[in-house]
């Protein structure tokens, strides 16, 4: 029996065109890297492969599905796990310092038969707005056409033709907030070894969709995206339906064919494929109409928390401020909601993060309690206005993913000051610092999605708030298309856009 060897490799970030700050290689290898037998300790039973984020992720469920659906003759070789907090669009530099990662990892590899690559999908880079497609160019040119690919993607990722000419087998995520990355990493293994072993004949159908919004607020479980997530799991009991997976778009990406698409893996009828292809395709344009709902400003949100009086008293209003979602790559020093908060809610206790490393800097020395006057924000991108705030130095601490810590205190408002980017999604952000948030009137978030499962038990209400910044929904408006795409322009089907685009025809 002749070994089958399946490698393992990791490449991924969420990226925001609209961000100014580029991503590094350093951003990659500061937030998570592993390599060899390392990367094998993480992803065993007993090990945690996303530290601080999750156990099992993506290539752990894989490892997972080729242990139990393989055999003695497939061969586990891990190659590499980088994965970057969002941010905004690769240097030159991280873009070319992953490529030769990913090249040295594949030729010192030796012979592979399968390769295990997770992506998110939405990543961009200065050099290119379809990075996953560069990375695949240089593994096929490394490995060949022989190779049978199986990537694990993001459901906000951007299916491009360039992308999956290139790749063999696909899943991607099924729940919004995002909460089965291992699953979906089994799914593709799953797919993988079992196409290796010779039990399937995997065949891929597609269809792109010229739509970037749509499907409400495209929760999995909320009314208008539950039945076609339902959908999927119905065709999947068709014996001859391996897989099927939609996606909705990353609105921070930069894509001239960006849009909502949809893939069906079928074990060998092709035609079955493209069949079922077409009718998720259509169910998803189904939703072009159901478009998020429109975020109030700063000073509405205030009165609304101000009306949930009962709800505070049980717990909290989280505060998703929708213009510095750091969860989509924003740099997270925009102060408008910051100001709103402190100049114009000073009977709410409230909790707000801020991004600046000046400040950190500049308190370096200062002892704790002291009175001190600061400007904050506006260092890293020029479009967020600086905030000049004097309040108590009420702490000083540093976090592995945040960096050096500040907190401040302005009356009710306690502002968290940190070094490196502020992702906010968990109620421990604010208290580890010893802020409960429990105690709190509103606490400012700045995740999308992800927060409204690790504030479940405290958060009554949730609020999204738009002032102006990276990550508003509008900013898609700024984008260069190749053609017209819902509901930016109008678009009457489907259909001929998706040809045009599958077909890699001109405009
Ligand atoms: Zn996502």
């Amino acid at each position: 029996m002749s070994t089958k060897r399946i490698g393992l490799v990791r490449i991924a970030q969420e990226s925001n065109a609209f961000s100014p700050l580029a991503s590094e290689l350093d951003d990659f290898d500061r937030t998570h890297f592993f390599e060899g037998a390392e990367l094998q300790a993480i992803l065993e039973p007993n090990g945690t492969e996303v530290e601080g984020f999750l156990k099992n992720a993506e290539l752990s469920g894989a490892l997972k599905a080729i242990r139990e659906h393989g055999d003695d003759s497939i061969e586990v070789v891990p190659l590499f796990s980088s994965w970057a907090m969002p941010g905004g669009p690769l240097s030159p530099a991280a873009l070319a310092g992953l490529n030769d990662r990913l090249r040295d990892a594949l030729r010192a590899a030796g012979p592979l038969d399968g390769l295990l690559f997770s992506m998110h999908g939405a990543m961009v880079a200065e050099e290119t707005d379809d990075p996953e497609a560069f990375f695949m160019q240089t593994v096929r040119a490394e490995c060949g056409d022989d190779l049978t690919v199986a990537v694990s993607l993001d459901l906000h990722g951007q299916m491009t033709k360039a992308f999956i000419d290139q790749i063999d087998i696909l899943a991607a995520y099924r729940t919004n907030p995002h909460r089965d990355h291992a699953k979906t990493g089994y799914r593709a293994g799953s797919m993988l070894v079992r196409a290796l072993l010779g039990q399937i004949t995997p065949v891929l159908a597609w269809r792109t969709l010229p739509m970037v919004l749509g499907g409400g607020t495209t929760m999995d479980f909320l009314p208008t995206m539950r039945p076609i997530y339902k959908h999927l799991n119905r065709i999947e009991r068709d014996d001859k339906v391996l897989d099927a997976s939609v996606f909705n778009c990353h609105l921070w990406a930069r894509h001239a064919d960006m849009g909502w698409s949809t893939v069906v893996m079928v074990d060998g009828d092709a035609s079955l494929a493209e069949s079922l292809a077409d009718d998720v395709a259509d169910r998803l344009w189904g939703v072009r109409h159901k478009q998020p709902p429109i975020f109030p400003e700063a000073a509405e949100a205030i009165e609304q928390v101000r009306a949930s009086r009962l709800r505070r008293k049980l717990g909290t209003v989280c505060m998703c401020d929708a213009s510095d979602i750091v969860g989509t790559g924003t740099v997270g020093e925009n102060t408008r909601l910051l100001r709103a908060l402190v100049e114009d809610a000073a009977d709410l206790i409230s909790y707000v993060p801020i991004r600046d490393a000046g400040v950190i800097e500049e308190l370096a020395e200062t002892v704790v309690g002291s009175t001190v006057t600061v400007e904050l924000g506006g260092r890293l991108d020029p479009e967020n206005p600086v905030f000049t705030v004097t309040g108590r130095l009420a702490m000083r601490t540093e976090h592995d993913t945040f960096g050096r810590m500040v907190v401040l205190t302005v009356g009710n408002t306690s502002i968290v000051v940190t070094e490196r980017a502020c992702l906010v999604m968990k109620p421990q952000f604010y208290s580890e610092l010893g802020l409960s948030t429990w105690r709190a009137d509103v606490v400012v978030v700045k995740s999308m999605f992800p927060f409204r499962l690790y504030f479940l038990l405290q958060n009554r209400r949730t609020i999204y708030v738009k002032t102006r910044g990276a990550s508003d929904l509008d900013r898609v408006k700024e984008l260069t298309f190749n053609a017209p795409v819902h509901p930016l322009h109008p678009v009457d089907h489907w259909r001929p856009e998706d040809a045009r685009r599958r077909g890699g025809l001109p405009v």
